[in-house]
């Protein structure tokens, strides 16, 4: 149970309507048809959901990684596609908010939060020859008087063929690997920004993770966020920020696919009684919930860590925020795993048909395990954090 303020109370709340009354009825058809939900992302946005953590003077809701997290968990619950969309979006948002000046938030939010206008944000990372080991990233920036000129291929990005602003990480001086990277914002719009193929994925259908090309695109020196070389730094900065979201993610397909496996035990008869009589389906649903309400206790443990404002790399690694987010993100997603596996177990030859949600949620937990830095790499960063002062 969650003690909450009255703040995350209200945004959970808001959340929870939102995903039981309208993303619910449509999680089903967006799976079927993988066409990206633009309603629904225009309902993100009349919420706030687009813009939690931006000041209220451009619409935000000045919330925090909790207030994140709350909203994310809530709409996994019924969608896992669904909750992609804000999810990505806001990670997409992060490196602006740790790294840009005033004069660019400034800018960067009144464009994005303009009222006529959707706009969706991206985070571009990953690249075709450089996943889990990013820092080989071949993207490159460079520089010619006030201007910077970007050439590469960024790969698998979520909101990238619906995306209007990207935050893009790309070497500004290659020589110096992680030193030399350097991020940046760039606009969909910009000559030279080409959206490449979008990958038939296996879950979470209706977000698209597609490739976004970078052909010679011209930017102006504004267009760095923070200082040339900082780029890494703001990225892992970025992803521990983010990571307790994905956990939340996990939590909600967890807990999605744990009530409705529940319900179906307790009226779904066999040998004369209810599943729910069995004591081999009692011990499962105890150790699905028992896991899931363990992932939720790390997911908000690591949101309130990050909540005390330990955004600073050095600061954070002292107090040990990167090993914390990183166990949210990692247990939670196996437990989502481990839940929605069992899930279609307890319902049967039903379970394996999408006449029923537990298949799209077993196929959408599968997700929660690879992003965000896969749940092998998460466990590099744990043991690093453990063994930080006896390595040499
Ligand atoms: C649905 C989806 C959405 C995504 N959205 C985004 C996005 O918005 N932005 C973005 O930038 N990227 C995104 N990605 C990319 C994602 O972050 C990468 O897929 C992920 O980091 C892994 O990289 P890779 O696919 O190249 O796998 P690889 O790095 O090639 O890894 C392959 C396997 O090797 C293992 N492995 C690699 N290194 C190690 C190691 N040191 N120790 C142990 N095992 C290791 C991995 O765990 C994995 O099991 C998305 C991916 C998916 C599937």
């Amino acid at each position: 149970m969650l003690n909450l303020s009255d703040k995350h109370g209200m945004i959970q709340k808001i959340a929870e309507k939102l995903a039981k009354d309208k993303v619910a009825p449509r999680a089903k058809e967006i799976d079927s048809t993988g066409a990206f939900p633009w309603d629904l992302v225009d309902l993100y946005k009349k919420h706030g959901f687009l813009y939690l953590m931006l000041p209220e003077k451009f619409g935000g809701l000045d919330g925090d990684i909790t207030s994140l997290c709350l909203v994310i968990e809530e709409l996994a619950k019924v969608s896992g596609a669904a909750s992609l969309i804000p999810l990505a979006h806001n990670v997409g948002v992060m490196p602006i908010m740790v790294a840009a000046n005033d004069e660019q938030k400034e800018h960067i939010y009144s464009k994005m939060c303009q009222a006529d206008k959707t706009c969706v944000v991206a985070f571009a990372l990953t690249e075709p020859d450089a996943g889990s080991d990013a820092s080989h990233m071949r993207t490159t920036a460079v520089k010619e008087g006030d201007h910077y000129y970007l050439n590469g291929k960024k790969s698998m990005i979520t909101n990238g063929a619906n995306a209007q602003f990207y935050s893009v990480f790309a070497s500004t001086n290659p020589s110096k690997r992680t030193q030399g990277i350097s991020a940046f914002f760039v606009e969909r719009d910009y000559p030279g920004v080409i959206i490449g193929k979008s990958e038939d994925k296996m879950g979470m259908i209706g977000s698209d993770i597609t490739e976004i090309i970078f052909d010679n695109v011209r930017l102006e020196k504004e267009n760095l966020l923070g200082k040339e070389g900082q780029g890494w730094d703001i990225a892992m900065s970025t992803l521990n920020l983010s990571r307790p979201a994905v956990g939340a993610q996990a939590v909600g397909i967890a807990q999605g696919a744990l009530d409705f496996a529940v319900e179906y035990a307790w009226k779904r008869v066999q040998f004369g009684q209810k599943l729910a009589d069995f004591e081999g389906v009692q011990f499962m649903v105890a150790d699905m919930a028992t896991g899931v309400e363990a992932a939720r206790a790390l997911v908000y443990d690591a949101a309130h860590l990050l909540d005390m404002k330990v955004y600073e790399r050095d600061k954070m690694s002292a107090i040990g925020v990167d090993k914390m987010s990183a166990m949210a993100k990692v247990y939670s997603a196996d437990v989502a795993m481990k839940v929605t596996t069992d899930a279609v177990q307890l319902l049967g030859g039903y379970g394996y048909t999408k006449e029923y949600p537990v298949e799209r949620m077993m196929r959408d937990a599968k997700a929660t395990q690879i992003y965000e830095g896969t749940n092998q790499v998460q466990r590099v960063v744990i043991a690093r954090d453990i063994f930080r002062n006896r390595m040499g």
